[in-house]
């Protein structure tokens, strides 16, 4: 059976305890013994003093002694010795009764040294333990003796109150140890509980309200690690869920993208390889099935870059770019398509206007944003681009364009996902990816920028977005 901590400690200050209590007992015992015995004494002493007295004035010791027997206590022996240790007299033996030499009897010698002395002992005459005092008194020795076992025991008996009162401590100090362990014991007993919850997955954290003290503090402290622990558990596991369902989610995109292309291509090529087809037709279904090929060539491109946007490697490094220079660029390169469509490109950008960037991405950024005013924001509209503000380290840009927008609002928040489209079907034909708005976002978060994007009041679509400043 395991002992528990509570029971240990109380075990382990009752012996404690019981020790000195037993100490303190035995140490008073023995002072009041002392003490007694003295008081004894004192009183033999006079008695001694009052028998030497009469000693003085009387010739024959024998009728005196007779006589002041009948004064003395029943028990009180009296003996009378010479100095040579000689017996002279003893009122409890009858006269003539041989006796050996007292002289070397421990009281006698004390008197014979210092007038007065004192032994406890079984007398040898009469085989009772006697007190026995003795005193010079002129040419004797007066010495008195008392039973020690009944009248002087008694007397010496220590008051039993004292003793009383050391038991009465004795039991407070108990019952004290015993609640003190008891509430030491409580916190120890509500960590064990918490630890064997947390083993068996049982945990009430309603239970677990500990007592306020050290300990307390200690085990309060233990479970709020716990709580902790358990909360970051959560939160890793659901961080977990959501990359799995969005790897889940990205990897039907890509095979839906994928299918669209490969099919278009395989139902061509089997035409062409099952049926007769003249020339003509033959290669109008060729050159159908190569424009898919290409579709999958930009889908594989826009993939990889997506890619390695988001790895966190040196793949694009960065310098001053002077970017008035990347939008014109752009534009001159897309000239054929913008000119199509009646689309003029303006931009207020100062040629000196410098952001730290990479020159590559920040083409990407505005040749997506203009091939999408391109496929969806309708005929002779214009673009508008502007540098409108600075912060600390960051420049800011707006893109506009006075399209047709978007007219339904919630899908602005989207527009930056991966493969998001407003209209499948429309946006699809015009042959976009549906990944060039995430690659913008993603190009403009590697250089520590942000974008977002709005209608415009007067009509169209605007993107807000920073870039950091080189100096
Ligand atoms: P894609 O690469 O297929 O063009 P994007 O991610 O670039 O896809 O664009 C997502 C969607 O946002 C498009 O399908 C289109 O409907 C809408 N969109 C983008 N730019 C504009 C614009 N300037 N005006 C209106 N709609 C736009």
């Amino acid at each position: 059976m395991k002992i528990s901590y509570k029971q240990r400690l109380t075990v382990s200050f009752c012996i404690i305890l019981a020790g000195f209590t037993v100490g303190v007992a035995v140490f008073v015992q023995y002072r009041e013994k002392i003490y007694k015995t003295e008081a004894l004494e004192e009183k033999l002493d006079a008695c001694a003093d009052i028998t030497g007295r009469y000693l003085d004035r009387h010739d024959r010791p024998a009728a005196l002694f007779d006589s002041l027997s009948q004064l003395l206590p029943p028990d009180m022996r009296v003996t009378l010795i010479d100095l040579q240790g000689q017996v002279l007299y003893d009122n409890r033996l009858t006269p003539g009764t041989p006796l050996e030499n007292h002289a070397h009897r421990p009281e006698i010698l004390q008197a014979a040294q210092r007038g007065k002395g004192s032994d406890i002992r079984v007398s040898a005459s009469n085989s009772r333990k006697y007190l026995y005092y003795a005193k010079q008194s002129g040419h004797y020795y007066i010495r008195m003796a008392l039973p020690y076992d009944i009248q002087v025991r008694h007397f010496l008996k220590p008051g039993n109150g004292f003793l009383y009162y050391i038991l009465a401590l004795f039991a407070a100090g108990i019952l004290f140890i015993h609640y003190v362990a008891g509430r030491f014991g409580k916190s120890i007993r509500k960590l064990r509980d918490f630890s064997m919850a947390v083993g068996s997955n049982t945990v009430n954290i309603a239970d677990t309200h500990f007592p306020d003290d050290e300990l307390g503090e200690i085990g309060a402290k233990i479970v709020q690690n716990y709580l902790q622990l358990r909360t970051n558990e959560k939160k890793i596991e659901l961080e977990k869920e959501k990359t799995r369902k969005l790897k889940q989610e990205l990897t039907g995109n890509v095979a839906h993208e994928l299918r669209t292309p490969v099919t278009s291509i395989r139902g061509y090529l089997e035409t062409i390889l099952e049926q007769q087809l003249d020339p003509e037709k033959e290669r109008q279904f060729l050159q159908k099935a190569y424009r898919q090929t290409l579709m999958l060539s930009e889908l594989i491109r826009d993939m990889s870059l997506l890619t390695k946007l988001e790895e966190p490697s040196g793949m694009f490094h960065l310098q001053p770019v002077e970017l008035a220079a990347v939008i014109n660029k752009a534009a001159v390169d897309l000239a054929p398509a913008l000119n199509a469509q009646g689309i003029e490109v303006t931009s207020d950008v100062p040629q000196d206007t410098l952001v730290r960037g990479n020159e590559n991405l920040l083409y990407t950024v505005f040749r997506n944003l203009m091939e999408n005013v391109v496929h969806y924001a309708g005929k002779n509209v214009k673009i508008v681009i502007a540098q409108c503000g600075e912060d600390d380290d960051f420049l800011h840009f707006s893109f506009a364009d006075t399209g047709v927008g978007i007219a339904d609002e919630r899908h602005l928040q989207r527009l930056f996902e991966r493969f998001y489209r407003v209209t499948e079907g429309r946006t699809r034909d015009t042959g976009g990816t549906g990944l060039g708005l995430a690659i913008v976002q993603h190009s403009i978060a590697f250089h520590k920028g942000t974008i977002t994007v709005r209608n415009r009041p007067g009509g169209g679509l605007q993107f807000l977005f920073t870039l950091p400043v080189s100096r």
